[in-house]
């Protein structure tokens, strides 16, 4: 087994203190390496949000078996591309060969709109966030389901993406199934781990836009190997943490 080292960082956050320990490779690693560590990381980010600013008469709505955010388009750093790709390749027969499936229709349905060829049209030209965000609902007016969805529930939550760890609301599920930025109330977070990271740690792949839209992944982890370089596991969290600190 790899050898990790083990770490603490010790931070204020919503005027409180947070210590984060956690443990990362030793060995030199791309950063797919330290992404349970980042995972570890986000998830106390998002509960320390969660306790600052939630309380009784404004809870979240998010629960197991309400999937309405999960029929939106989930921005993927470059790097977790590789680990949803993997995550696919470790679930048991049928029921990766049907995931797999899941994902093929879904390109294919994009496919037919041109969504994808679109996005990235607008990006090269220089588009507005408001472009961004019409384009982002033209994806979710698709309907198509997350391929991990299972009975409106995430079917591979340890290991989902930091985007979707991120992705609390206080406003009524109704209004996630037809979001619109005046209706859905989200948890706004100090730190974006899902975001750092995609605008820290990306190759020549990526470039516009600056993540890879996660019912591509498969497709996009065949064409385009892990060109990442190695560092050891504290050097890329040394990176991460500076980033973080940056006004
Ligand atoms: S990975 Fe899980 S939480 Fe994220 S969109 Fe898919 S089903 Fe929803």
């Amino acid at each position: 087994m790899a050898k990790k080292v083990p770490a603490q960082v010790n931070l204020t956050l919503y005027g409180k203190p947070l210590e984060l320990k956690f443990a990362v490779p030793a060995d030199k690693v791309t950063p797919l390496g330290v992404l349970p560590a980042l995972q570890q990381i986000d998830n106390q980010f998002v509960d320390t949000a969660v306790e600052a600013f939630v309380d009784r008469a404004r809870p979240i709505s998010c629960r197991a078996g309400c999937g309405a955010c999960c029929r939106q388009v989930v921005p993927l750093a470059e790097f977790e591309a590789y680990h949803i790709a993997a995550v696919v390749e470790r679930l048991p027969e049928p029921r990766r060969s049907a995931v797999k499936q899941r994902f093929a229709d879904g390109c294919a349905q994009l496919d037919r709109i041109g969504w994808l060829a679109q996005l990235q049209q607008q990006l090269e030209q220089g588009t507005t966030h408001d472009a961004v965000q019409s384009h982002a609902l033209d994806y979710f007016r698709q309907n198509i389901a997350c391929p991990f969805l299972e009975d409106e529930s995430c079917s591979i939550h340890p290991e989902r993406p930091l985007a979707c760890r991120e992705y609390l609301v206080t406003s009524p599920a109704e209004h996630c199934r037809e979001p619109a930025p005046d209706t859905v109330e989200h948890i706004e977070l100090k730190f974006q781990v899902s975001r750092l990271v995609r605008k820290l740690w990306h190759t020549g792949h990526v470039t516009q836009p600056d993540s890879v839209p996660m019912i591509y992944a498969l497709q996009w982890v065949k064409t385009h190997p892990n060109q990442f370089p190695k560092k050891r596991g504290p050097e890329w969290m040394q990176e991460f943490f500076a980033y973080l600190g940056k006004p």
